[in-house]
C-alpha cells in the first residue's frame, strides 16, 4: 500500500532516487513492461474509473471512453515506437572533424512530478506518464482534489499496479502542492490555470527546475461563410459542451461573419435540441460543473449579453444549461476570463481583420478554430495569429492525434506533449563527441605561432 503521509514526501522522493539510481528505469524492456502494465491498469479498472469520473462530475459513460479510457492508444503508441525514439541518432560533424563521429543520446531526466487538473483529471495525470515512462523516468503524480473520487482511485490502483519507489501518489490540494514543490525534482509537469502555471514556476525556479506548463485561455472559434453549415453547427456545438464546457481546448467564443450568423445561432439552437432535448438536466449524456464555486463563477457570467437559450441553473445540482449569449461587449466579464463552462458567446464581425484583431488584442489562446473552405483565409488566419494549435473545420480533435505535439504558446503555456512530444519532454537529449587515435593534427595546440592562417 502506498504512504500518501505528507510527513514522508521526502522520503518516497528519496526512494524513488534510490531506485533511479538502479538504472532499471533505463532498460527499454523494463520501459515496455510498465507501459503495458499501465495498460492494462486501464483496462482491469474501466469501470471503476468510469463510476469515478461519473461521481466527480457526472461525466456520460461515453464521454468518459471518448476522452480518459482512450487514453491506452497513447500508451500502444509509445510502445510502438520505443524503440526508435530510445536510438541515439548520428549528428554531422565539419568536414576538418573527419576523424571525429557524432550522436545525441536521449537519456531520462530522474524523478519528475506530475500535477493535474480536474477536468480530465485521469486522462491529464495518465498522458504525462506515458511519456515519463517511455523515456525512463520514476514519476510522483498529483491530482486535482477538485476531482476526488479519480483522485482515490488513481492513489489506490496505481499503488497496486507499480511500487511507490518508481512511481507514487500523492493526494490534496493547495497544501499538499506546495509541500511537494519544496522539494526539488528533475522535471515539473503541470497542467492547470495560467495564474497557478506562474506559481509553479517560480517554485521550480527555486531549484532550477524545467517545467512543462500546460495552461488555459480564450481559444476563439472564427466561423466564415464558406462552410457547410450543418456539420460546422454540429463540430462546434460538441467541441463546447462535451464536459459541460470544462475542456482546456473548448471554443471559448465564436466569432462569425455577420452575413451568416443568424443562420450559425439557428443551426447551433437546432444542434442543442438534438443533442440534449429540451431538458438538459435530465439528460444523462450531459455532465454538471465540477464544484460550487466554479458553478457561482459561471451564473455570474451568465449575466453579460442577452441569452439566445439556455441560462437555467440548478445550483443542488450544480447544472448550468447549454447557453448561447448575443450582444455581448467586449469588456463583459465573460470576455475576460477563461470560460470553462456551457456558456458561448457569439460575437459577429463584418471584416476578418476585426476577428484576427481581437485575437490578436488577447493573450495567446491555446487553440484556435477555423470554419471555412477558403485556401486563402486558413493561410491568413494561420499567418496572422498565434496560438498553442490551430484545428481547421473542427474542434478538440487535434487532441487526439498522437503525431501532433500539444501545449501552448505565451499565456497558454510552455512546452508540448502527446507521442514523441511527451518521450522528448521527459528525456535530456545529451551531445556526444567521439574523437578516435588514429590521427592527432597539432595545428590547436601551443605553440601558436605561425598557426592564425589555418583559421
Ligand atoms: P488549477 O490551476 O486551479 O489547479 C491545477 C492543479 O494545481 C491542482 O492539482 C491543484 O491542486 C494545484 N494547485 C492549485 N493552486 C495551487 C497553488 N497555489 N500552489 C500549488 N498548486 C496549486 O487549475 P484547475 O482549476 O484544476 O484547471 C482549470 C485550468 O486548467 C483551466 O485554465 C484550463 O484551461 C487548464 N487546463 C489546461 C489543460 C491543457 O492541457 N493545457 C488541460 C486541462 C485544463
Amino acid at each position: 500500500m502506498i504512504n500518501t503521509d505528507l510527513q514522508n514526501v521526502a522520503e518516497i522522493i528519496h526512494k524513488q532516487r534510490v531506485f533511479f539510481q538502479t538504472d532499471q528505469t533505463k532498460d527499454i524492456a523494463f520501459r515496455i513492461e510498465r507501459l503495458k502494465t499501465l495498460k492494462q491498469l486501464i483496462v482491469e479498472n474501466k469501470q471503476a474509473i468510469i463510476q469515478a469520473l461519473q461521481a466527480d462530475l457526472h461525466k456520460p459513460e461515453f464521454e468518459a471512453y471518448a476522452t480518459e479510457i482512450s487514453i491506452v492508444q497513447e500508451i500502444d503508441y509509445a510502445i510502438k515506437h520505443i524503440k526508435t525514439w530510445t536510438k541515439p541518432k548520428k549528428a554531422a560533424v565539419p568536414r576538418e572533424f573527419f576523424s571525429y563521429s557524432a550522436r545525441i543520446y536521449p537519456e531520462p531526466l530522474g524523478v519528475v512530478l506530475i500535477i493535474g487538473a480536474w477536468n480530465y483529471p485521469f486522462n491529464l495525470v495518465i498522458s504525462p506518464l506515458v511519456g515519463a515512462i517511455a523515456a525512463g523516468n520514476c514519476a510522483i503524480l498529483k491530482p486535482s482534489e477538485l476531482a476526488p473520487h479519480t483522485s482515490n482511485l488513481l492513489a489506490k490502483i496505481i499503488g497496486k499496479y507499480f511500487e511507490p519507489e518508481y512511481i507514487a501518489v500523492l493526494e490534496g490540494g493547495v497544501e499538499t502542492s506546495q509541500k511537494i514543490l519544496a522539494e526539488k525534482f528533475d522535471h515539473i509537469f503541470f497542467t492547470g490555470s495560467t495564474a497557478v502555471g506562474k506559481i509553479i514556476m517560480a517554485a521550480a525556479a527555486e531549484h532550477l527546475t524545467p517545467v512543462t506548463l500546460e495552461l488555459g485561455g480564450k481559444s476563439p472559434c472564427i466561423v466564415d461563410t464558406d462552410i457547410n453549415l450543418e456539420h460546422t453547427v454540429r463540430r462546434i456545438t460538441w467541441g463546447k459542451f462535451i464536459n459541460a464546457g470544462q475542456t482546456c481546448i473548448a471554443p471559448d467564443y465564436i466569432l462569425v461573419d455577420q452575413k451568416i450568423k443568424q443562420n450559425l445561432v439557428d443551426g447551433l439552437k437546432k444542434c442543442l435540441k438534438e443533442f440534449y432535448g429540451d431538458h438538459p438536466e435530465k439528460n444523462p449524456d450531459y455532465a454538471r460543473i465540477v464544484s460550487q464555486k466554479h458553478f457561482e463563477r459561471l451564473a455570474n457570467l451568465l449575466k453579460s449579453g442577452e441569452i439566445i437559450i439556455g441560462g437555467e441553473t440548478d445550483p443542488s445540482e450544480r447544472y448550468i444549461a447549454p447557453t448561447l449569449l448575443d450582444n455581448v461587449s467586449l469588456v463583459d466579464p465573460v470576455m475576460q476570463e477563461e470560460i470553462f463552462g456551457p456558456i458561448l458567446p457569439v460575437i459577429e464581425y463584418a471584416d476578418i481583420t476585426e476577428a484576427i484583431a481581437l485575437i490578436n488584442s488577447k493573450p495567446k489562446p491555446l487553440a484556435l478554430y477555423l470554419f471555412s473552405q477558403s485556401k486563402q483565409l486558413q493561410k491568413r488566419v494561420l499567418q496572422e495569429t498565434s496560438s498553442g494549435g490551430v484545428c481547421l473545420n473542427d474542434t478538440i480533435m487535434q487532441f487526439g492525434v498522437s503525431s501532433l505535439p500539444f501545449g501552448g504558446v505565451g499565456d497558454s503555456g510552455i512546452g508540448t506533449y502527446h507521442g514523441k512530444a511527451s518521450f522528448d519532454t521527459f528525456s535530456h537529449y545529451k551531445s556526444v563527441l567521439r574523437n578516435s587515435f588514429w590521427l592527432d593534427l597539432n595545428w590547436r595546440y601551443a605553440p601558436y605561432k605561425g598557426k592564425l592562417s589555418i583559421l
